[in-house]
């Protein structure tokens, strides 16, 4: 061979990057390059005369020890690879490329090169594991992969969450393209397709919409798809990810319930108002008409919540909702705004009046007994009412002045309703003061029972003196209608009605001490008494104080008040004629008692109010009479004026009255003066004080 060719294969095998190596026929190393010395980590030394075999990793050895008979025993050239074990006792992937060496036309030995695939075989693995992966995550998970051919409109790939998601298996959505379109709700579909349209820009969407599972169920999804242009910016493939998102939809729902709802009665929340009333007068604004607030607030519901408990309270609420819900127009909004306070949004009315309509037919709804529980209870509401835009264009103004409409219906007696007015502001002001005047009245001084006389018409002995509530304020008497129903809301009522009754019993005494026994003092009590726990001991302590027999005591009950919570009126009264004191019912033809009521309450006295004989309702008086004769029950009729009335009501069989005509309510000085005449007339003796 020429020098030349001999010193470039030397140099081929020395210098080549590749590991080369050479074995005899028994498989001893012969020649190695530095590479391979690189490779395996051992030194010349340690090689040349040494077998291959100790290097093959020993899975690879009979393999090794097959192959290298092939290429040195039957002249094969052989392209393997093959796992070595380094010096160090590192693992490495080697691809050996093996031919025999020929000397003379003999096989003298197998010359190899290698090439170290360590890192690549590293790489192809981590790859394979990447893969299996990927394929485990698109099997497996509860996302919706796909991917469309946009020109074929086939669809190149779907994972199996498809079955999850809409029911529908890889092979349903495969064989119909249009499948996927027919599952979107109706509603949804055009929003969807206006969506998709920018797609063919090049954008990504995202968007939610629902579908209908094969089951017919609803679901909501989140779609994300990715466009995939070709180099013309032509759309090719879509990619996307479908993901079921109903749980999430339905925490969302219930926290916007949690958010704007109220949880007892399910109605809208103060916070929804803010924004129903807000959207209503946009559209007012917008329409060229008027919305108006009606803020309603429950009269009385605190005295049955307390004394009948909450669960009941809740109750009365939940079914007070539900008529106020059922008594107004399709397109108004009913809103609980906390406690027994509502909000009602009436829209496309031309003028409040309309509003009014709406209110009075509440009013009628609610005055309707409510059956709770067994208990016939009969709760009333007052209701103020703003309108936008004439009281206000922000939702503070109108909600604002609604209530204070409201509170003047209050301030009206209740069970009415109030539209807003300019001068509303200042009555409101007016009611504030009398609010504060009152708190300081017991404590000023400023409060005095007056007496009027209930006479037997018959032969004009007097039979008793009702003990009338008056308060001097700034010089001039507040009418007791006036101040009555704000110390109840007030929560006053408790410490003037007791300090009535200890005035009126302590009258009562120093008058049968002068000489003036035979008669009975009769006291009003407002609803407000009577829930109170210790009711009956506080009149017990009156009645003691004094030394007063309990057979001189009338308590007056209002109709209205006896009804609003017949079960408990009926036992507490039950209580105090246990004690041997008297009940009369008052005002007697205002409220909505029928005879079955009156049958139940323990009840001695009933009075008729003063509208029938002002009024003229002769037929009712009469009819009231024989009832409460059947009944045997006392009558006595308040407001007598005239002669005429007397003589009307004696011809009727009611001898007991109460008026103008026998005398005006009075105070001490001047009722003391009043018997004092009437006791010489009569020769009643009078003691010595
Ligand atoms: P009432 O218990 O029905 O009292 C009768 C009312 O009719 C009294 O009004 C009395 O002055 C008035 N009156 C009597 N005879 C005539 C008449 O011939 N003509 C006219 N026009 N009026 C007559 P007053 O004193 O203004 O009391 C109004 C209401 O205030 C009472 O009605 C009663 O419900 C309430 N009230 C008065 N004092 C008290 C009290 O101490 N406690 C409670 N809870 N309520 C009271
Ligand atoms: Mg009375
Ligand atoms: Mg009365």
């Amino acid at each position: 061979m020429d020098v030349i060719l001999q010193n470039s294969l030397i140099s081929l095998f020395d210098d080549n990057p590749d590991p080369c190596y050479v074995v005899d026929l028994k498989g001893k190393f012969t020649a190695c390059n530095e590479a391979f010395f690189q490779v395996t980590g051992y030194a010349a030394k340690e090689l040349i005369g040494a077998s291959f075999l100790p290097l093959i990793a020993s899975a690879y050895v009979p393999m090794s020890q097959m192959i290298f008979r092939k290429v040195a025993f039957h002249g094969h050239r052989a392209d393997f690879d093959i796992g070595i074990v380094r010096k160090n006792g590192e693992h490495a992937d080697i691809t050996i490329t093996a031919v025999p060496v020929m000397t003379r036309g003999q096989i003298t030995g197998v010359i190899g090169i290698a090439k170290d695939m360590t890192h690549r075989k590293q790489l192809e693995k981590a790859l394979l594991t990447t893969q299996m992966h990927l394929q485990n995550i698109f099997e497996s998970i509860d996302v919706c992969l796909w991917s469309m051919d946009v020109r074929s409109r086939k669809l190149l790939s779907i994972s199996p969450a498809c079955q999850m998601i809409y029911g529908y298996s890889q092979e349903d959505f495969a064989n119909d393209p249009g499948l996927w379109r027919q599952l979107i709700h109706p509603e949804d579909l055009p929003r969807v397709e206006e969506k998709q349209a920018s797609l063919g820009d090049g954008m990504k969407i995202k968007h939610e919409y629902r579908i209908f599972r094969a089951d017919g169920s609803l679901r909501w999804v989140y779609d994300y798809t990715v466009p995939v242009m070709d180099e013309y910016g032509e759309l090719l493939r879509l990619d996307g990810v479908i993901t079921d998102i109903t749980e999430r939809k339905q925490t969302e729902v219930r926290l916007h319930d949690l958010a704007y709802r109220d949880a007892l009665t399910g109605l809208p929340n103060r916070r929804c108002v803010r924004t129903q009333l807000t959207d209503a007068m946009e559209r007012a604004e917008r329409c060229g008409q008027m919305a108006a607030v009606l803020y309603l607030d429950l009269d009385g519901f605190k005295v049955i919540n307390d004394s009948l408990g909450h669960e009941l309270g809740d109750q009365l609420l939940c079914a007070a909702a539900l008529r106020i819900s059922r008594s107004v127009p399709e397109n108004a909004k009913v809103a609980r705004l906390g406690g027994d306070e509502f909000a009602i949004i009436v829209e496309n009315i031309s003028n409040l009046s309309d509003a009014g309509e709406v209110a009075k037919r509440i009013l009628l709804r609610l005055s309707e007994p409510f059956l709770l529980d067994g208990y016939e209870l009969i709760i009333t509401a007052s209701i103020g009412i703003s309108g936008y835009p004439i009281h206000g264009h922000h939702y503070e103004d109108l909600i604002r002045r609604a209530d204070q409409a409201m509170y003047l219906s209050k301030a009206k007696g209740k069970n009415t309703y109030q539209l807003f007015t300019d001068d509303l502001t200042d009555k409101y002001q007016e009611r504030l003061l009398l609010e504060q005047g009152l708190r300081k009245a017991l404590e000023h001084d400023e409060l005095e029972v007056h007496y009027q006389p209930i006479v037997d018409a018959e032969n004009n002995r007097i039979k008793g003196m009702e003990a009338l509530l008056r308060w001097k304020s700034n010089g001039s008497f507040v009418p007791p209608m006036e101040f009555i129903p704000i110390a109840e809301e007030i929560g006053l009522i408790e410490a003037i009605g007791q300090w009535v009754l200890q005035q009126a019993c302590k009258q009562t005494r120093e008058w049968i001490d002068l000489g003036f026994s035979d008669f009975f003092i009769s006291v009003n009590v407002s609803v407000k008494q009577l829930e109170q726990g210790h009711f009956t001991a506080v009149v017990m302590d009156a009645l003691e104080h004094c030394g007063l027999d309990p057979a001189h005591l009338h308590l007056e009950v209002t109709e209205t008040a006896a009804m609003s919570n017949v079960h408990h009126t009926v036992h507490i009264l039950q209580k105090l004629t246990d004690l041997g004191i008297s009940i009369s019912i008052d005002d007697f033809g205002t409220g909505y008692s029928s005879i079955g009521y009156l049958e139940k309450f323990p009840i001695h006295t009933i009075k008729i109010d003063r509208s029938f004989i002002k009024d003229g309702k002769d037929a009712i008086m009469k009819a009231v009479i024989a009832m409460a004769g059947s009944l045997q029950l006392n009558v006595i009729a308040e407001g007598v004026e005239s002669a005429e009335d007397k003589n009307k009501l004696l011809g009727m069989g009611c001898t007991q009255m109460q008026g103008y005509l026998f005398s005006k309510p009075g105070n001490v000085v001047e009722i003391s003066a009043l018997l004092k005449q009437y006791m010489t007339k009569k020769g009643l003796s009078q003691k010595s004080p």
